[in-house]
């Protein structure tokens, strides 16, 4: 209920930021007032002279004329108030979009691996999609409803202020009974947005999961949970279309009944002679018009409560706080901690002579920012996951040299990918900074930042588009040659060429079409013609077959010239060629040095190389 109003007052205030093209229907809907008062007043006059006074024809003109011309002015006022409403609700929708669009790029991938793409997918087409009935049409009806029966209820007034009366009595219990009719239908619209969510989640799931589910020979089941929910769906949306025929047979037996009323009032005024036949026409000629506009509002409540319900998620997700925006804290707020070159050096694992080579005149963060042997400093980082009651990194530091290689290794869970994932600003630390080539994290944009990094992992996703396109996105001003050379030097160069459209092939959104090698070779001719300065490699080779393996570290060792190079070591085998490792344990790096050196003097290290070639 909260939620609800809530929803709707954030609606409403979206849609006033700019006023001009609601102050412009409320004008439109005076105007459109002021033509049916001159209409019906035509329209009476005309009766009256020709039917009770028995005026020859010739001698209406005018007021025929002036007739005529009021319907083409409605007419008119209605084309303009269309285009109008249409155009405002575009904009705000394709505002809201675009904001739901850039928030969840914040968000990041650590926020969207948390969520059902499906969902994701229905709040951003069909949620948004569904605001245009509220901007389209709520809102307009809601100010044609204001405006129009404001004016003529009072030249009713004027008029005649007995039916004035009635009419100021009847008219505003029709929102009354809409209202409370509304609440009803709340419910069942809440019901039906749900499921429909759930359809399309359930719907993805099972368009991805294609695969497993004919494995394990489920597609039935799922086949008819579908089933279920659609008639879930079916069920709730029935329910709702019930509730607004009941709202619009209510509304209208209303109207008919109140006009009715005034009908009956002024025929017998008239046959008492207490009223004029003209004006009493021109009354009960006016009593439609005036609970038209609340009809039009009560019909288009329903919509507007939709679009208020999908809203709900919409705004859900905008409010969303995105963990990669969690505040930068600079230095060492941890007092107690030591810098991160006074722990390497005291590290009673750490190979003195390599690690004094590295980082030997880095006594304070200010100089590792600005010296020229280093890439990246990650200082006394502390990052915690929401939910979690301990940090994942707690006072977690070390460097990359540039131009050499480092390896991550650690065993599951000790907090390598979320490493990667605060290196690449999925994530921002609780505690600690991280400095890239001089540029301390904090007041860097993400662009500037992500620049000088490139990417290789084990899942690399692909567009829907070809493979030129695909290879392009690293560097959009790449040539047809760059692309190729990229290919080449990556080993991918043959198996497209061999393609029947060759760069022009398109991929399919999880390049399905081609290997677990092949797509990979693609994803190094990608990071290739990126050619950021640091490479970082999510263990590319570990989910393929030795023989690809051997041809993509080929790659990558092509990748990896002149580069500053960390590599996220999930396995073994690939570390023994890194200039320095670094073994992470308990959130933090216990030991670093050469594979010989840790072999020899880290226990953990030395566990993890026996399990891994037993
Ligand atoms: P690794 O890559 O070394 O296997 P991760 O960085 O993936 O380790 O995970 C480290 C710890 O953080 C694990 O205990 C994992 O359960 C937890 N973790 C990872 N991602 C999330 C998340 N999105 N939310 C909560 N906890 C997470």
């Amino acid at each position: 209920m909260t939620d609800y109003s809530s929803s709707h007052k954030r609606l409403f205030r979206r849609a006033f930021v700019h006023r001009t093209p609601w102050v412009l229907m409320a004008l439109l809907s005076f105007l459109s007032a002021a033509s049916i008062i001159v209409l019906m007043h035509g329209l009476s006059v005309a009766i009256d002279s020709v039917f009770m006074q028995e005026t020859p024809l010739a001698l209406i003109q005018p007021t025929l004329v002036l007739i005529i011309g009021a319907i083409a002015v409605r007419g008119v006022l209605f084309w303009i108030h269309e285009i109008l409403v249409q155009k405002t609700a575009s904009e705000i929708k394709a505002n809201l979009r675009q904001q739901l669009f850039g928030k969840i790029q914040q968000l990041g991938p650590a926020w969207t691996e948390t969520q059902n793409s499906g969902d994701l997918a229905a709040t951003a087409v069909e949620g948004v999609e569904k605001l245009d009935a509220y901007y389209a049409r709520f809102i307009p009806a809601a100010i044609h409803m204001t405006v129009v029966p404001i004016v003529i209820v009072i030249t009713v007034f004027l008029i005649d202020w007995l039916s004035g009366l009635i009419l100021l009595i009847t008219g505003p219990l029709i929102p009354v009974f809409m209202s409370l009719i509304g609440m009803r239908a709340r419910q069942q619209t809440q019901k039906q947005w749900a499921t429909l969510r759930n359809l399309s989640s359930h719907f993805l799931d099972a368009v991805q999961g294609l695969r497993t589910l004919k494995l394990f020979t489920r597609e039935h089941r799922k086949h008819a949970e579908i089933e279920h929910i659609s008639d879930r769906f079916r069920v709730s949306t029935m329910g709702v279309l019930k509730i607004a025929f009941l709202s619009g047979f209510v509304l209208e037996l209303f109207a008919s009944i109140a006009t009715a009323l005034v009908a009956v009032e002024i025929g017998v005024r008239l046959i008492e002679g207490h009223i004029g036949f003209q004006v009493g026409l021109f009354v009960l000629l006016l009593a439609p018009e005036y609970y038209m506009p609340f009809r039009m509002f009560g019909a288009q409540h329903h919509a507007g409560m939709e679009g208020t319900e999908s809203a709900g998620r919409v705004f859900a997700i905008l409010d969303t706080n995105a963990l990669s925006a969690k505040v930068f804290i600079d230095g060492n707020s941890d007092e107690q901690s030591l810098s991160y070159s006074q722990q390497f050096l005291q590290n009673e694992y750490s190979e003195p002579v390599k690690s004094q080579a590295y980082f030997k005149d880095e006594a304070a963060t200010e100089e590792h920012a600005g010296n020229r042997s280093v890439s990246l400093v990650f200082d006394n980082v502390t990052f915690t996951y929401p939910g979690k009651s301990y940090p994942v990194l707690s006072n977690c530091s070390f460097l990359l040299p540039r131009e050499k290689k480092t390896a991550l290794v650690g065993v599951t869970g000790s907090g390598k990918t979320t490493i990667l994932r605060l290196l690449t600003r999925q994530l921002a630390p609780d505690r600690g900074w991280i400095t890239l080539d001089g540029m301390p994290a904090t007041g860097t944009d993400d662009g500037t930042w992500l620049e000088k990094m490139a990417v290789v992992s084990q899942t690399n996703w692909f567009f829907d588009n070809t493979i030129l396109a695909n290879l392009q996105a690293a560097r959009p001003n790449a040539t047809h040659e760059d692309v190729v050379l990229a290919s080449q030097v990556a080993g991918a160069h043959e198996f497209i060429e061999k393609l029947p459209d060759g760069y022009l092939t398109r991929t399919g959104e999880f390049a399905t079409r081609f290997s677990g090698g092949e797509r990979q070779r693609i994803s190094i001719a990608r990071a290739l013609l990126k050619d950021a300065p640091i490479l970082i490699l999510d263990e590319p080779s570990s989910a393929l077959d030795p023989e690809s393996e051997e041809r993509i570290n080929c790659a990558l060792d092509e990748l990896m010239v002149n580069k500053t190079v960390f590599l996220i070591a999930h396995r073994l085998s690939t570390v023994r060629k890194a200039d320095n490792i670094l073994v992470l344990e308990d959130g933090r790096i216990t030991a670093q040095g050469s594979h010989s050196y840790l072999r020899a003097n880290c226990k953990l290290y030395e566990q993890m190389v026996s399990t891994y070639t037993s």
